[in-house]
């Protein structure tokens, strides 16, 4: 199979003729080969996509036109939902029926955005009355956007969704470790209907073609997930042309348990958080602090359950744990393992690969207990199935804990105390709280990290906001009073 990229309705291959290989993560082998985009790729997908802003009907049509297509993008994708799912499970290793889920959802962010933007009102503010001042909403122009491997047809479609929405034609680039699901957009745009240069794909490496997205000066707006480290980079290079970011960037999200908390509850949180979607999730709750009084029961039984969590072939339904996305990523998350046997932390569960797994990227599920903020595995990232377990007593304790990472973009409390609840909502450092919950997303609520996990918010009215302009226009609707210079 050969992956190119889709670049003003057409399907071409790069201009150099550079290809890449994508493996597939549970037996590393190559299956794909796809067109690597440079800088005159990203050239000529900007350049279509500009002339569907400036000449093209997308952003001159009404939202409930723009609704229309959206809604059948939305039907095109539900009609192929095995499809994609197959692919992105064998693309990614995610577990199949979790890969399901992520297409129903990609389905959604199209619906969703769709009745946004016919529900979008302009503000209006009158000044006594004497004037009127009105907002017009623009779309922004071409819209950049830029996805990591993770669940990546749902990422896509996030950014998609609200871009086409708010009128932006788009220049996607995937993540290179896991561009196959992307591949099925054109066929789904061009059956919705969606005009010509709406849409565009560019495959490529992210410092070659990324960068160049970054880099051209008719992409006004850029919207980005990954690495905190890429977002720096990114941040760096747009600054020449002062470009729109939103940023969502990496995690090390606490889960927090007190004593009081519902213990069954908190422990199926703990576990799905940290090793559903093979951990491999911006949100994560990979580090769990545990309250003195019940750390060493619930560590136990995090153990106990982490090490029954099913690891097996991401096409397996009865898997819940896949494959790691790809054979460099693996050996970093095993070199994590590494580290916290090396910083003294306590293996309570997994820390290997299953014996009936010998090749692909496996790991079993992973519980380090008695770790400490100076250690690397608490303070650093892994995006792996590996969970960090810290014990605090006091409630200021668990606070100092939550925020000693340069982290924040979500965390999870536990506790049946309603004031401790407030007192926590307002002090832990993180873009989104969820209380006695799993992290269970409305698409209408701000999604976004602060401190190094983000810039900016998305979801709902946020998202629109990143990907339009908002135009003031003053109306005198009375004679208003105009000093007159000059006129003594
Ligand atoms: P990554 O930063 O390596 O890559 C993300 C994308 O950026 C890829 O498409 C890549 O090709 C591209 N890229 C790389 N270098 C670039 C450059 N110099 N210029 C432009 N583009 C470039 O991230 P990843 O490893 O693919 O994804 C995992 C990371 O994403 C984790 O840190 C995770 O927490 C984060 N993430 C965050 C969220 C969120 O909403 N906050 C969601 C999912 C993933």
């Amino acid at each position: 199979m050969n992956l190119e990229h889709y670049i003003g309705g057409a399907h071409v291959p790069s201009v150099s003729g550079a290809t890449f290989s994508a493996l597939e993560p549970a037996s590393n082998e190559t299956y794909l080969t796809v067109a690597a985009g440079g800088p005159e790729d990203i050239a000529a997908a900007v350049a279509a996509a500009r002339k569907a802003f400036t000449d093209g009907p997308w952003p001159r049509m009404t939202g409930e036109q723009r609704a229309t297509v959206l809604r059948r993008i939305a039907a095109a994708i539900e009609s192929r939902d095995d499809r994609i799912a197959a692919l992105e499970c064998r693309d990614t290793g995610l577990p199949i029926t979790q890969a399901r889920g992520q297409a129903h959802r990609a389905a959604h962010n199209f619906r969703f955005f769709a009745d946004v933007i016919t529900t979008l009102g302009e503000d209006v503010y009158r000044v006594a009355s004497a004037q009127l001042n009105y907002v017009l909403r623009k779309p922004v122009g071409v819209a950049g956007l830029i996805t990591p491997w993770n669940t990546p047809f749902m990422l896509e479609t996030w950014k998609l969704a609200p871009a086409l929405a708010a009128g932006c034609p788009a220049v996607l680039k995937p993540a290179e470790w896991s561009p196959a699901s992307a591949g099925l957009l054109p066929e789904i745009m061009e059956e919705a209907g969606l005009p010509t240069g709406v849409f565009n794909l560019v495959h490529g490496i992210g410092e070659e073609a990324g960068a160049a997205l970054v880099e051209h000066p008719d992409v006004p707006v850029i919207s980005f997930t990954g690495e905190t480290g890429t977002g720096q980079i990114i941040m760096r290079t747009a600054a020449a042309n002062l470009k729109t970011l939103s940023m969502e960037l990496g995690g090390k999200s606490p889960l927090i348990v007190f004593d009081d908390a519902d213990l069954d509850r908190a422990l199926d949180a703990a576990v799905f958080g940290v090793f559903s979607l093979n951990g491999e999730r911006c949100t994560a709750s990979s580090r769990v602090l545990v309250q003195d009084t019940v750390y060493e029961s619930f560590v136990e039984r995090l153990a106990e359950r982490a090490s029954r969590v099913r690891v097996g072939a991401p096409d397996d339904p009865a898997t819940e744990l896949g494959a790691l996305v790809h054979p460099e990523h693996y050996e970093r998350v095993m070199d994590y393992v590494r580290i916290g046997v090396e910083e003294g932390a306590r293996l309570v569960a997994g820390g290997s690969r299953p014996s009936d797994l010998p090749v692909g990227n496996f790991l079993s599920a992973t519980v380090f207990a008695d770790v400490t903020p100076n250690m690397r595995i608490f303070q650093e990232e892994i995006f792996g199935p590996v969970v960090c377990v810290t014990p605090f007593s006091t409630e200021g304790e668990a606070l100092e804990l939550a925020n000693a990472t340069r982290y924040g973009l979500a965390a999870y409390l536990w506790t049946n105390d309603l004031r401790r609840t407030h007192r926590l909502a307002r002090s832990v450092e993180a873009g989104m709280l969820w209380v006695n919950s799993q992290n269970v997303r409305d698409l209408r609520t701000p999604f976004g990290g602060v401190k190094a996990s983000g810039l900016g918010r998305e979801g709902g009215r946020h998202s629109i906001d990143v990907y339009t302009e908002s135009h003031i226009v003053h109306l005198a609707t009375e004679d208003m009073p105009i000093p007159r210079f000059g006129a003594a």
